[in-house]
């Protein structure tokens, strides 16, 4: 049998799950943030029933470096930094439900902060006011 202290070593953990530091600041959590943070990032209410550590370091209890989950999701994201794929589904309208999933990840266009244009100028380009984008541009024909 181990110690508490040699359990703590080997995970890396300050605080021992079935201490009762762990279990306080649990309650502390859960009762400042009831609901699954990553079912909230997906617009969906769900109690929350699980602590995790957002940046996956057992000895960091800080309370911003810690989130509510439910347990599927908990499930989710131990799984995800095991390194297996996991899948959220999508929701009614065929959109993934996974905030990460590349759907929704800007394209280098959108964050270089210029309107998005045809290669060819037409009236699209006149409305949204980008002319730079063409006068480096070879002459129509
Ligand atoms: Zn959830």
């Amino acid at each position: 049998m181990k110690t508490l202290k040699q359990r703590q070593l080997e995970t890396g953990r300050t605080l021992a799950l079935d201490g009762k530091a762990w279990r306080r600041l649990r309650a502390v959590i859960l009762g400042e943030r009831p609901l699954c943070q990553h079912c909230l990032d997906r617009g969906v209410i769900e109690p929350a029933t699980e602590v995790d550590h957002v940046n996956n370091d057992p000895s960091d209890n800080r309370p911003e470096a810690l989130q509510s989950l439910c347990k599927p999701c908990h499930s989710r994201k131990t799984q995800r930094d095991m390194g297996k794929r996991v899948s959220y589904g999508c929701d009614s309208k065929g959109m993934p439900l996974d905030p990460s999933h590349p759907w929704f990840q800007k394209s280098p266009a959108t964050e270089a902060g210029k309107p998005r244009c045809s290669p060819r100028f037409n009236a699209t380009c006149l409305k949204i006011g980008n002319y730079e984008a063409h006068t480096q541009a070879p002459p129509l024909r």
